[in-house]
């Protein structure tokens, strides 16, 4: 355990576990080796963690397919399955406040942030799929000859889900929300920079009553814990989140080893376009949300910002003020809008995109510069006249970088676009029905917000075309990622 001193507020302190959850018991890695976790707001260290590996790995696939294929959770009724994970959401409710200010402390958001969007989403998550446990049923099919022929659908198995650090909590309703509804067992491992809020979700996963080895929580790094859920031959499927790189290395190691299944929620570039005709105050504080909110660092940001010619110069100007404006600072100041990135390693890959949009051409009109000399704080940052070729209208930048591209007309915006890789999402602002749909039709991403960015709800699917990923997380396209249909045939 370690005691965790927040700066501000309500809960003061609270503690955390540092150790691995393995068949609910909290134990040392077997190596014994630790990690830091950091505050990004200052650099400094909060907490040593047991950092997992391939060892462990296989302790926690062994607890998890024992707890599938003998423990009471495969006895377990579905409708008992949905009331352990009420109970699991009720128990976050009650510690709201305290995981709001974990998620804060380690990954730098906004404590208005994690406490008003990240924690009631990540309930809603739990509560939605809670519901659907005893409802996702098979069929009874009316088959040629004299057989009876209905479907089950059964779990997929042991699952492993691999997390990012963005929204670190929104991740585990994500992903253990629709796992646990459908009977399977889970080896999680959070992202390296965020573990706090995943050991103090699974405290709670087991004072909920879930079984021993329903869910085992690892914190550790990618290449080694995550490349051996990826490579593991007694792991049914794996969820990934993060970026598109590493989503090709797990569908590869998912073809070398066991054919496991694969579902990925990869980066994005999306286009978020604005006809002349759109209300004008409201785009450009949406648009400013579509690309700020959580620093930029957002999977689906609207990070190519489309704007029609006749009013791109007012455009501009206002998108400069309003960035001009946002406030900057401490997460557990009430009035910030934005707190520092995550790491150094993020910190420095967003300043060497700044760079290079100045070194292609671009306009810097406003930021550009790191704020203070401790913690990861970089300016609101807006580009204008970029053009579709250079690297920053290009590439996730994953940080609070605004570009803003000129266009002329409906063809030509939906063919640039979808001059891109990625298709995770895009957006739409205008009053005119005809251009909302034209958008929502062509553009191939898996969201289009039309007059809004950001909405989501756990019962609406999340997910990308192309290389933004496969499958479909939230809703009820989300239970396909974790069931698997077997059709029984009976002779009469
Ligand atoms: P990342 O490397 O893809 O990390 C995501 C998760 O995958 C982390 O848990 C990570 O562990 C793990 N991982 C890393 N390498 C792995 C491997 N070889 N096998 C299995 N798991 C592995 O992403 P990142 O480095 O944190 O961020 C890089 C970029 O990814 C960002 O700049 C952004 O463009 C994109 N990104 C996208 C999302 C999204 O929501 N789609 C979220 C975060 C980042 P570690 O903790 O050790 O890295
Ligand atoms: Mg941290």
């Amino acid at each position: 355990m370690a005691t965790v001193l927040f700066p501000s507020l309500k809960t003061r302190s609270v503690s955390t576990p540092t150790k691995l959850l393995i068949n609910n018991q909290w134990v040392e890695s077997d190596s014994g080796k630790m990690f830091a976790t950091f505050n990004p707001a200052t650099g400094e260290e909060i907490a040593s963690i047991a950092e997992a590996d391939a060892g462990d790995v296989d302790r926690a696939v062994s607890a998890a397919r024992q707890a599938l294929e003998r423990g009471p959770w495969r006895t377990m009724s579905a409708s008992e399955r949905g009331r352990l994970i009420t109970r699991l959401a009720d128990l976050l409710e009650k510690h709201a406040e305290e995981l709001a200010e974990l998620e804060a402390l380690d990954n730098g958001m906004p404590l208005s942030t994690a406490r008003n969007v990240a924690l009631p989403l990540t309930i809603a998550h739990f509560r939605y799929f809670a519901g659907w446990a005893d409802k996702n049923h098979g069929k009874t099919i009316p088959v040629n000859g004299n057989y009876f022929c209905y479907t089950r659908h059964e779990p997929v198995g042991v699952v492993g889900q691999i997390t990012p650090w963005n929204f670190p909590l929104l991740m585990y309703g994500m992903k253990l929300g629709p796992a646990l509804s459908m009977g399977n067992t889970v080896v999680l491992k959070p992202a390296e920079q965020t573990p706090l809020t995943a050991l103090r979700v699974g405290e709670l996963i087991v004072e909920a009553g879930f079984p021993p080895g329903v869910v085992n929580i690892l914190p550790g790094y990618g290449p080694t814990a995550g490349a051996a859920i990826a490579n593991h031959m007694d792991i049914d499927k794996v969820a990934f989140t993060g970026s598109t790189e590493v989503g090709h290395s797990i569908l590869e190691a998912a073809g070398r080893t066991n054919l496991k299944r694969v579902s990925l929620e990869l980066g994005g570039k999306s286009p978020n376009i604005v006809f002349a005709d759109a209300d004008m105050d409201e785009t450009i504080e949406g648009c400013h949300f579509a690309l700020f909110f959580n620093q930029g660092q957002v999977c689906c940001a609207g990070s190519r910002l489309f704007v029609e010619d006749k009013i791109f110069d007012e455009f501009v100007e206002k998108s400069v003020a309003r960035a001009k404006r946002r406030t900057v600072g401490d997460p557990f100041d009430p009035a910030t809008e934005q707190g520092p990135q995550i790491d150094s390693v993020q910190f420095e890959k967003v300043m060497s995109y700044i760079k290079s949009g100045q070194c292609e051409g671009a306009e810097l009109l406003t930021g550009g510069n790191r704020i203070g000399d401790k913690g990861y704080f970089i300016e609101p940052t807006v580009f204008a006249e970029v053009k579709d070729n250079m690297k920053i209208a290009r590439e996730e930048i994953f940080g609070p970088v605004m570009s803003i591209m000129k266009f002329h007309d409906l063809d030509e915006v939906i063919a640039r676009s979808n001059n891109t890789t990625y298709g995770l999402a895009a957006a739409v602002w205008t009053r005119d029905i005809g251009k909302a749909l034209a958008i929502s039709n062509n553009v191939r991403a898996g969201t289009v917000w039309v007059n809004c960015f950001d909405v989501f709800d756990a019962a609406a699917p999340f997910g990308g075309f192309k290389q933004s990923g496969i499958g479909r997380e939230m809703g009820e396209y989300a239970l396909q990622q974790y069931t698997e249909v077997k059709t029984v045939t009976i002779k009469m």
